[in-house]
């Protein structure tokens, strides 16, 4: 069965560790949109340009410019039997245009994965992100910044999709490979 998976959580959860795991997993992409917005940034493109301000503050890119960067990558022929979203949505008018997104493609979602840790240990990990990574953003006020956006932008979502049906929420201290197990056992139990 083809797998349309979001993965949501706070920054340093480990989302983008675990969407690849499953990406390897299910045989479908994953699509980070902070790595498309890097991408642009480190290649000065217009839409890096356009989105850098927001990204250095930690702030949220605008939606005609993060949707339009989801719906063509949605829209690429390896997307067809699949993907991981990784970073998207992360506001409620994102989950608007993404639902349209889906309707347009007629392809249902199947399920969103949602990690989950304390705020020391995410703080802990991004410091610590910051010093392999080196990314512009991983200050500790911008770090603090993206944490509150996704306390009040994005968490928020997670009811949407529980009332849907399709949310499993997961741990995200642990093993990595335990934490993968524990997350395709899940989304199989699921559609079992
Ligand atoms: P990430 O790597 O997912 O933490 O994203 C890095 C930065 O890219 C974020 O702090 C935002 O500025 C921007 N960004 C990534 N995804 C989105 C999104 N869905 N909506 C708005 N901005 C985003």
């Amino acid at each position: 069965m083809a797998q349309r998976l979001l993965i949501m959580g706070p920054q340093g959860v480990g989302k983008g560790t675990q969407a690849a795991l499953l990406a390897e997993h299910y045989g479908i992409p994953a699509i980070s949109t902070g790595d498309i917005f890097r991408y642009n940034l480190k290649n000065g493109t217009p839409l890096g340009k356009e989105a850098q301000g927001y990204i250095d503050k930690g702030e949220l890119v605008p939606d005609e410019l993060t949707n339009k960067i989801v719906e063509d990558r949605l829209g690429m022929d390896d997307a067809k039997q699949g993907w991981i979203l990784d970073g998207y949505p992360r506001s409620a008018s994102q989950v608007e245009a993404l639902d349209a997104m889906l309707q347009n493609l007629d392809t249902p979602l199947s399920a969103v994965v949602a990690l989950d840790a304390d705020r020391t240990v995410l703080m802990e990990r991004m410091e610590k992100r910051a010093k392999i990574e080196g990314r512009t953003d991983d200050t500790p006020e911008v770090i603090a910044k993206r944490l509150d956006v996704y306390a009040h932008e994005t968490k928020p979502l997670l009811d949407v999709y529980g009332e849907r049906g399709v949310l499993i929420r997961v741990d995200g201290v642990g093993e990595i490979a335990s934490i993968s197990k524990t997350i395709i056992d899940q989304l199989d139990a699921l559609h079992a």
